[in-house]
């Protein structure tokens, strides 16, 4: 059999980092780890190849070539997704679509002859087995959830890897918390699942092997779930690290409790982790309580950032708009905060209700869901009444989105942050990096309406804060994805 795997397109969001990205060379963050999981768990007899929409198109010959095509979407991608379907059924290629998509019914996945619920791993066995026999069931639905320790590598040598700026590593699923606007615990539960350190290092000697240096992203939704766990891989992490001379850098997402915890951090530092994004969503107290959100309730926020900054980690926060609990003040409020914590990349959303989750129950118990999510928080739409004025917390969300990202507001927040920065650990510079810079220099030094304030916030920074000066060229490129995107979000209305 030959298996196609199919990536349908994002659209232009906060997350997508499209215009920043063509700075380094790239087209797209990280390939798709879950259909090449999936790849990896597929008959080895079976012939596959990867079409990732977002750094390649889609070509007749690959369809021609294709007895079947896997997909795998979130929410955000559902337009793509669908057009991808009609595209393979034009073409007589089935299609199996898997994903976060499929735990809601949606329409883009209506037409499509298999479709996957949950967790691949434990189905794509029999499911194989199904479609060789030409006797696939529509629905499968996975039984339990996956035993990590027998996830096998993804196989990333089928991405071509130089169009993405990350190579992409999981070591847990699942969250120990309970936030009402999450569907990761939905998903994948609340008790974390880990893979062992073994297999994490495998898959590291892996990229290792297949030539990749750079960037890393352990896509874990909360990386110190278990930290337990994480404190019994780090120390290996960091030793694989040393003997290699840190090919990598390391980023993630993990919980404001992290900032509490000296010997995760300092073992953090050792594994050459310079970033992570942490869910602060809102300053108000009643907010986090009502949410759920326990972690942040009752805990120094601003302190926390700030000793996370100085323990050499780039925070980029996410925040979020529209929950019952909004005082009037709350647009003040979260930008007063975003820059008291000097967070330059900060993911300012309004609430969404995501489909299976605690607040999509609640609101729709409430008769207060008007449509469903788009899986984008930061397009300027609700799926929800909210207790505010709609209008006013539309208006408001435009407001803080084009305030943080004015380019003199944004630098000045990288500057407070460098100067805050403990001794980050030093990323290792490429061909690619080089070229960004002098992409940058022309592009935003020469060319750019706010090029004053850009030379201004490099300049200060080689006075200041040289040892930095590459992470302020990289915090500039990502400063120019936002300025577009803030002048976007100024033209979308609510449908
Ligand atoms: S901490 Fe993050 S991953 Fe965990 S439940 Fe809350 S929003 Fe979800």
């Amino acid at each position: 059999m030959k298996a196609l795997l199919l990536y349908p397109r994002f659209p232009e969001t906060f997350w997508s980092f499209r215009h920043a990205l063509p700075f380094l060379g790239k087209r797209s963050s990280y390939p798709p780890l879950g259909l090449l999981t999936v790849s990896a768990l597929l008959p080895s007899a079976w012939e596959r190849r990867l079409v990732d929409l977002n750094v390649e198109d889609l070509r007749e010959k690959d369809l021609a070539w294709a007895d079947v095509a896997f997909l795998s979407a979130m929410l955000v991608q559902a337009p793509s997704l669908s057009e991808l379907i009609a595209r393979c059924g034009a073409a007589g290629v089935r299609t199996v679509v898997g994903g976060p998509i499929t735990s809601a019914e949606h329409a883009a996945w209506r037409d499509a002859d298999h479709v996957v619920v949950g967790e691949a791993e434990e189905i794509v066995k029999i499911l194989s087995h199904d479609l060789a026999a030409g006797q696939a069931k529509r629905f499968y639905a996975s039984p339990c959830r996956t035993d990590m320790t027998r996830v096998p590598p993804p196989d990333l040598h089928l991405s071509r890897m130089r169009r993405y700026s990350s190579m992409p590593v999981q070591y847990s699923r699942g969250c120990p918390f309970a936030c009402e606007f999450c569907d990761i615990i939905e998903l994948f539960g609340q008790v974390p699942r880990t893979k062992t350190a073994k297999q994490v290092l495998a898959e590291f000697d892996r990229l290792y092997d297949l030539g990749w240096r750079g960037s890393v992203f352990m896509v874990d939704d909360n990386f110190v779930g278990n930290r337990r766990a994480i404190k019994g891989l780090l120390p290996q992490l960091a030793e694989w690290m040393a003997r290699r001379r840190n090919p990598f850098s390391l980023f993630t997402q993990a919980s404001i409790n992290l900032a509490g915890d000296e010997e995760l951090l300092s073992l953090m530092r050792a594994s050459r982790f310079n970033r992570v994004f942490v869910g602060i969503e809102t300053p108000v107290e009643e907010s986090h309580r009502a949410a759920g959100k326990t972690q942040n309730a009752n805990t120094d926020l601003l302190g926390s950032v700030r000793r996370l900054q100085e323990h050499g980690m780039e925070v980029m926060g996410g925040f979020i708009l529209g929950f019952d609990q909004d005082p009037p003040d709350i647009f003040k409020r979260q930008i007063a905060f975003i820059k008291e914590a000097a967070i330059p990349i900060s993911m300012v959303g309004l609430l969404t209700a995501l489909p299976n989750t605690r607040l999509w129950r609640r609101l729709a118990g409430e008769g207060r869901i008007v449509r469903q999510s788009i899986g984008d928080n930061t397009a300027a739409l609700l799926n929800f009444i909210p207790k505010m004025d709609a209008e006013t917390l539309l208006a408001g969300y435009r407001e803080v989105v084009s305030t943080l990202y004015n380019p003199k507001e944004y630098f000045e927040r990288a500057r407070v942050f460098l100067s805050r920065l403990g001794p980050s650990t030093r990323e290792r510079r490429s061909f690619s990096d080089y070229l960004a810079l002098i992409r940058s220099f022309i592009r935003q030094g020469i060319f750019s309406e706010y090029r004053r304030s850009y030379w201004r916030f490099l300049g200060n920074t080689f006075l200041r804060a040289r040892r930095h000066l590459g992470l302020a060229v990289t915090l500039a490129i990502m400063g120019h994805h936002f300025f577009i995107l803030a002048r976007n979000t100024e033209s979308k209305r609510p449908g």
